[in-house]
Order: C-alpha cells, then sequence, then structure tokens
C-alpha cells in the first residue's frame, strides 16, 4: 500500500496545478491501493467519496500546494475513521472491573489477556481467569503466562465442566485477595458458531462485564471485518484488541473494523512477547497505512501556512488572466510559511523523486532574495512590470541588495510566466513557475 501510494502522491506533488481530471485520477489509484491493501469495499467507497469531497471543499485546486493538500484530506478522513482520539478501558469506579476477552481460536485471546493483566498490573491488582474449559492445554497455556507475567491466576477446579461455575469461583477468588479487576479468558473457535455464542451470552449475563473486548487477528484482512460484525451484533462489543499488527503489512484491517462495526479499537498487539501491546494510535496507524513520514507534522505545517484568507487571495489571483509580481510574492510567501524548505520536503512522502525539488530550485535563500527584490519595487511596478526600464532596475537591485542582472532574470522570468499563462487562458494549465537560477 505504502509504494501504491506513495506512488500516487509523487505523480501529485509533481504537478503545480491539478486539474480534475488529475484528482479523480488519483481517487482512484487510492481507491486501489486500499483494496489491494484489504480494505472493506464499502469501506473504500465512502472513504473516497468523502475525500473527494474534502478535497472540493478545500479548493484544492486552487491552491499552490495541491498534492499536499490532497495527501492531508486523505490522512484526515483516515484518522476520522479509526477515530483520533483513543478510547480508554472502563475502569468500574466500584470493583472489581470486570473484562470478558471474545475472539477465534488462534486470534491471540490468551495471550492478550496477560499482556492487558499486565499492562493493568501497574496500578491495580489483576486476575486472569481461564474459562476455555474445551481444551486443556489452554487452561495451563494462561496459568504459564500468567505467572511469567506476575499477574494472578484463578483456573477450573479439577473435572469441573461448568464455565459458570469457574466464574463464580473466580468472583469469590478475587474478592478474598482485594483483585480489582478481573479479566476472563474464553473459548474461542474456528468459525464463529451458535455454541460459542451461546457460551459466551451466558457467560456475559453472569459475569455482566464493563468491557467486552474482541481480539481479532490482522492478518486475516477481510476476515476480520465479518468476524467483528458477528461478535458486535450478538455481544455489544465496547473494544477491540487488534493482535498480529507486527505481521500486518497492510493494515487495512483496522480501518474495515472499525468501519464497518464503529466498535473502537483499543489496543493493538504487536508481537509475541507479553510486553508487546501498545495502546491502539490511530494517528500512528493512519501514517502506517499511508506508509508515510510525518504526515502529522507535514498537515500541521500545511494548515498553518494556508490561512483561509490566504486561500482566497491566492484562488482570486489565479482566476485572473494576468500574473504580475504580487502574485509571485503572494506565492514566495506562501512557500517560505511552510517553515525550513527542506524539513517541509522531508516530510513529503516520495518528495525525493520530485527531482525539480532536490534540485534545490526551491533554496529559501533563492526565495528570500527574489522576495528582496520584488520588495524593493513600487506598487505601480509591481501590478505593471513592463514599466521597469533601466534606471528603474538599477535602483531595485540596489535597493535589493541584488545585481541588475538577478533582477532582469527575475523580470524575464515572470514575462515568461504571464506569456503562458495567457496563452493557456485563466486556469488551464497552470504552469508551475520555474524559479529563476539567481
Ligand atoms: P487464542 O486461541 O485466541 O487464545 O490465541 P493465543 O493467545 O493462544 O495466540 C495464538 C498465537 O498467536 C500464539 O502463538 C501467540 O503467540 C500469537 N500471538 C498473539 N498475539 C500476537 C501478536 O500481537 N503478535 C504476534 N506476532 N503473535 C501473536
Ligand atoms: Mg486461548
Amino acid at each position: 500500500l505504502k509504494e501504491r501510494l506513495d506512488g500516487v502522491f509523487g505523480k501529485l506533488k509533481g504537478k503545480g496545478k491539478l486539474t480534475e481530471g488529475d484528482v479523480q485520477e488519483a481517487l482512484r489509484e487510492v481507491r486501489r491501493a486500499l483494496l489491494e491493501a484489504d480494505v472493506n469495499y464499502k469501506v473504500v467507497k465512502g472513504l473516497v467519496e468523502n475525500i473527494r469531497r474534502r478535497a472540493m471543499e478545500r479548493s484544492v485546486l486552487d491552491s499552490i500546494t495541491p498534492g499536499q493538500q490532497v495527501v492531508a484530506v486523505v490522512y484526515e478522513e483516515l484518522m476520522d475513521l479509526m477515530g483520533s482520539e483513543p478510547k480508554p478501558l472502563t475502569i468500574s469506579p466500584k470493583p472489581p472491573t470486570l473484562m470478558m476477552m471474545v475472539g477465534l481460536q488462534g486470534g491471540g485471546k490468551t495471550t492478550s489477556t496477560v499482556k492487558l493483566a499486565k499492562r493493568l498490573s501497574k496500578g491495580h491488582k489483576p486476575l486472569v481467569v481461564a474459562c476455555d474449559l474445551r481444551r486443556p492445554a489452554a487452561v495451563d497455556q494462561l496459568r504459564v503466562l500468567a505467572e511469567s507475567a506476575g499477574v494472578g491466576f484463578y483456573g477450573p477446579e479439577k473435572g469441573e465442566s461448568d464455565v459458570l461455575n469457574v466464574i463464580d469461583g473466580a468472583l469469590r477468588y478475587a474478592r478474598d485477595r482485594l483483585m480489582d479487576v478481573i479479566l476472563f479468558d474464553t473459548a474461542g473457535r474456528l468459525t464463529v458458531d451458535d455454541e460459542m455464542m451461546a457460551e459466551l451470552d451466558a457467560m456475559k449475563a453472569r459475569i455482566a462485564p464493563h468491557e467486552i473486548l474482541l481480539v481479532v487477528d490482522a492478518m486475516t484482512g477481510q476476515e476480520a471485518v465479518s468476524v467483528s460484525e458477528a461478535f458486535h451484533s450478538r455481544m455489544d462489543l465496547t473494544g477491540v484488541v487488534l493482535s498480529k499488527v507486527d505481521g500486518d503489512a497492510r493494515g487495512g484491517a483496522a480501518l474495515a473494523v472499525l468501519a464497518t462495526t464503529g466498535v473502537p479499537i483499543k489496543f493493538a498487539g504487536v508481537g509475541e512477547g507479553i510486553d508487546a501491546l501498545e495502546v491502539f494510535d490511530a494517528k500512528r496507524m493512519a501514517e502506517r497505512i499511508m506508509g508515510m513520514g510525518d504526515v502529522v507534522g507535514l498537515v500541521e505545517k500545511i494548515e498553518q501556512a494556508t490561512s483561509e484568507e490566504d486561500v482566497k487571495r491566492l484562488s482570486s489571483s489565479l482566476k485572473k488572466n494576468k500574473l504580475d509580481f504580487n502574485d509571485l510574492l503572494a506565492q514566495f510567501e506562501q512557500i517560505e510559511k511552510m517553515g525550513p524548505l527542506d524539513k517541509v520536503m522531508e516530510m513529503i512522502p516520495g518528495a525525493d523523486k520530485i527531482k525539480e525539488l532536490k534540485d534545490g530550485e526551491m533554496d529559501p535563500r533563492r526565495i528570500a532574495r527574489m522576495k528582496a527584490i520584488i520588495q524593493s519595487m513600487t506598487p505601480e511596478e509591481r501590478r505593471s512590470p513592463a514599466v521597469i526600464k533601466g534606471s528603474r532596475r538599477r535602483r531595485i537591485a540596489q535597493g535589493s541588495g541584488t545585481t541588475v542582472q538577478m533582477v532582469n532574470q527575475l523580470l524575464k522570468q515572470q514575462s515568461q510566466m504571464n506569456d503562458l499563462w495567457k496563452k493557456m487562458g485563466k486556469g488551464k494549465g497552470r504552469k508551475k513557475f520555474q524559479m529563476p537560477k539567481l
């Protein structure tokens, strides 16, 4: 997915101006990339629709950094979808807090139960309870893991076959020892079936849990979605633990699970070790899915740089049939507001592939020089560059601390740009400003 999106964004960013066709094309690519990453097609459809709408609202087309704007919009949509704020676990004000871990066999329930208990053992006294009576090995697995994590363990008495008795026993055990969080590890099945659901229903009724967490394997992709839907419709999940995120290069499961069920992902399992559990971080996941550098930083910079006013001013100037030095100055200022350019470039995934940018065409010193030249012009000169003849050129060069040659170059550049602009007609095929080599 990363490579696909890199490609899309690389193409966009290479362009100084985007037509609606470019955006459509890019969205098609985004769509394809998301589908390939195993994101559910319904989710993709909604996502792409939102991106399109938001891109249009933001007048991305009129912006001088359309490629980045599209990246920002895609990123924000992903974040929205994943719920940008982490959702904490519910801890009951009246202990004990009761949590039920559910999910298919092999999904990572037992491991996640212990990981979570260990995390909670800072500040709490957790107990993990083995309620998987179908496989004796499952009880031992939980016991061994709990021991190595140093958290309390409760298992069924020998010969116990009723899981409800185990629950009652565990509740008593925890009360006697003042354990304030109880995590019930349950029995999974290979697929969602009625027997398992009936058992879980009965357990839920007996426990009255504060949290019902579905542990779902991120690597199962689309299946994670149908599994989540099945569990949620029956059990009213309060959260998801997405396991094996470390092995999931595609990252689509997180998006899809969330978008289809609306159940927040609370934790992500990132390895087999007992400490390999992280609070689910939507920002990180969105970045992972987009395979990006510092997207957050980039989005923030773009937001700072493009105040509403700037956008209005720029888009109105771009609609004129003429480009004068005021327009150029506005563009330079916009570029400068984004901060040190090499920093901005680093944050854009794939920017290193855009040759012109790498060549230092946007060298801040050069921009500063060009700005100085423009600022040494009178308002009339800025509006009507044609009046700038010999003596005025000398004056401007002196005023800006540059040379007449540099002034000439900028004038020539401006005039060529203006010619092109007029030839193409406003709005059509806007040409990127070619920085003169000052
Ligand atoms: P359960 O049947 O749902 O209880 O699943 P288990 O907890 O027994 O886990 C099944 C397998 O997945 C075990 O080999 C775990 O070590 C492994 N596993 C669980 N969570 C993760 C994870 O986040 N990352 C990786 N790489 N492996 C995991
Ligand atoms: Mg298990």
